[in-house]
């Protein structure tokens, strides 16, 4: 028999490898990583396409942006990042416009050349219908931010294909992220960092579990191997907090999103490495192109992969993604939380393991502030870990 690790993570997505990495590198700790599938990095995981040598992101694409300081220090230690800056196109009824909502959008849309003061004007008149503190449902704050016509245009038709759920019964919080600019500027995201990783997602989730202090088992479900370590050793779980308790308060509902793969006999596709379908009409919701996310590499000409992504409900077998998060997941998750509260030496963390939508910095800075103020107390001043929720 081998002997007991310090720590047990499950999970070797960025949360279960930045505890681990912390843990091992700062603490000095035996951690052993499970991992049921065949390799590290959780959803973040890309790897080239043979034919090409492009890079695709296995699990859909990953833009990486951050505005937290300590974060952006603590990835700075495993990877270079490049300057790529992320905009997204997209069509609609025959047109290419550039997202997000710009007044480049609303200029071709509206076939004018309003001033920044005169599309706020005409977009405030528009969006009269609801008020944003008011807003109880997707539609009524998509409509209150940009008015009836942009919304049914820009919003309804991708919203109905990637959630298959009625706008009036979705959270407002979906798009609380979808800026509205009154000028040119066409970036997708606000944050102080972003670039994407020199070498590659991969090599960087690699370094990171990178330790003789860490191993990290491939290939291996950690309900197959539970009652090795089960009240022997800590635990952080990064899987579905539903599973980990058998489903007993019922499953969390989950989408998940087909991504289709292909070569094409082009050097340029599309032109961008995200294209939007904003039509209802159209099947899928989107089409990348990997090599524009790294323009500074150098191509085999002639070719191009690209990826339709297809969005759906998630069966058991499939792969969970984006949590959907109606008023009766709610209700399931509190009571899973109140759970997870009374599991011994165990911690819940990450997107899976807290059902909550993480962008990578976002489950990095958690897995950060989880070592901080659980294990690292735990390992050097024996305070308990039974306090862990799957809320931190
Ligand atoms: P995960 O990466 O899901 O890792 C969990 C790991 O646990 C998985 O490897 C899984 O196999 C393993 N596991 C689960 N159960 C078990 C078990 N029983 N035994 C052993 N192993 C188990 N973030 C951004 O910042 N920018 C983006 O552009 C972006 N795009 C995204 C696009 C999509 C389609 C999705 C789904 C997510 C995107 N994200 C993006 C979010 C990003 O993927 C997450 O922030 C990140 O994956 C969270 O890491 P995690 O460790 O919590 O979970
Ligand atoms: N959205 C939309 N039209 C778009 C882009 C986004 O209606 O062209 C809405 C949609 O409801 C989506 C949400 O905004 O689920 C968040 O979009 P984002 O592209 O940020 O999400 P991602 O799928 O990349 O996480």
């Amino acid at each position: 028999d081998s002997p007991l690790p310090d720590l047990v993570v499950v999970g070797s997505g960025f949360f279960g490898l930045t505890i681990a990495e912390r843990c091992a590198n700062e603490l000095d700790l035996k951690v052993l990583v499970l991992e049921r599938r065949h390799h590290v990095g959780g959803n973040a995981y890309s790897e080239r396409e043979p034919e090409t040598g492009i890079e695709v992101h296995k699990y859909g694409a990953h833009l990486f942006h951050t505005s937290n300081e300590r974060v952006w220090e603590y990835v700075n230690r495993f990877t270079d990042f490049t300057n790529y800056q992320h905009r997204v196109f997209g069509k609609y009824d025959g047109q290419v416009y550039s997202l997000p909502l710009n007044l480049s959008l609303i200029n071709v849309f509206f076939g004018k050349s309003h001033t920044p003061d005169e599309a706020r004007a005409l977009i405030a008149e528009q969006a009269s219908e609801f008020r944003t503190e008011d807003a109880s449902n997707l539609e009524e704050k998509a409509i209150s931010l940009i008015g009836r016509p942009l919304y049914e245009a820009f919003i309804k038709g991708y919203t109905a294909k990637q959630w298959q759920t009625d706008p009036t019964e979705l959270s407002p919080d979906i798009i609380t992220r979808l800026p509205v600019r009154y000028n040119f500027d066409n970036r997708y995201f606000n944050d102080k960092y972003e670039g994407l990783p020199v070498d590659g997602y991969t090599a960087w989730l690699e370094r990171m579990a990178d330790s003789p202090n860490i191993e990290v088992r491939l290939e291996t479900d950690f309900f197959d191997v539970r009652d090795e370590f089960q009240g022997k050793v800590p635990i952080v779980y990064t899987g579905p907090v539903d599973e980990y308790f058998g489903n007993s308060e019922g499953r969390l509902s989950w989408r998940t999103v087909d991504l289709e793969a292909e070569v094409v006999d082009v050097d340029d596709f599309q032109g961008c490495s995200v294209m939007n379908y904003n039509d209802q009409g159209v099947p899928y919701t989107r089409i990348h192109e990997f090599k524009h996310f790294h323009p500074e590499r150098t191509y085999l000409p002639g070719k191009s992969v690209i990826v339709h992504e297809y969005s759906r409900f998630a069966e058991e077998t499939d792969e969970p993604y984006y949590p959907i998060n109606t008023a009766e997941d709610r209700e399931k998750l509190l009571r899973y939380r109140d759970l997870a509260k009374k599991e011994p030496m165990t911690l819940f963390g990450g997107r899976l393991g807290t059902y909550k939508y993480l962008d990578m910095h976002m489950a990095i800075g958690s897995a950060l502030s989880m070592y901080d103020n659980k294990l690292k107390p735990h390992f050097t001043e024996g305070a308990p870990l039974t306090s862990g929720g799957v809320d931190e």
